[in-house]
C-alpha cells in the first residue's frame, strides 16, 4: 500500500495532536475540524479503504469503535452523543486512503448527509 500522511504520524515523522495511542491504533485531532470535535480513529495496521477489511481485520476494525467509545466517555461527549464514520472512496468522501474513523461531536449533526448537502 501507498505511503500516506497518516503513515508519517503513526511513525511520528510528522506531528499531530495525538489522544490515544496502543499496539494497535492512534486517535488524533483531525487538522480541518467539521465540529466543535473532531477526532480521527486509525488502525496501526496500513487498510487502503473500508473496501480491504478483510477477515482477519474485523477485530482490528471492532477496536477502532472502542477506542472511539472511550473517548468520548473520557472526554465527556459521551451521553450527548457523536457520530463515528468511515469515508470510502470518490463518493464517500476518502481523500486519504489509510482507513480511518471520523468522530464529530459538540453540537447536533445533521443527517441525513443527501439533505445537508442540498442546503448547501
Ligand atoms: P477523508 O476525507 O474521510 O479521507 O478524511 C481525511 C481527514 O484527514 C480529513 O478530515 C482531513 O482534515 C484529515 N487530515 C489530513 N491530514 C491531516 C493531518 N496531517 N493531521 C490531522 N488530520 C489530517
Amino acid at each position: 500500500m501507498a505511503e500516506t500522511i497518516f503513515s508519517k504520524i503513526i511513525d511520528k515523522s510528522i506531528a499531530a495532536d495525538i489522544l490515544y495511542e496502543d499496539e494497535l491504533a492512534l486517535a488524533f485531532s483531525d487538522i480541518n475540524p467539521q465540529a466543535p470535535i473532531h477526532f480521527l480513529v486509525i488502525p496501526k495496521k496500513p487498510i487502503a479503504t473500508v473496501n480491504d477489511i478483510e477477515e482477519a481485520d474485523k477485530s482490528l476494525v471492532g477496536h477502532l469503535y472502542w477506542v472511539a467509545a472511550k473517548l468520548a466517555k473520557d472526554m465527556g461527549f459521551a451521553e450527548q452523543g457523536y457520530r463515528a464514520v468511515m469515508n470510502c472512496n470518490e463518493h464517500g468522501g476518502q481523500t486519504v486512503y489509510h482507513i480511518h474513523l471520523h468522530v464529530l461531536a459538540g453540537k447536533p449533526l445533521g443527517w441525513p448527509p443527501y439533505q445537508d448537502r442540498l442546503k448547501v
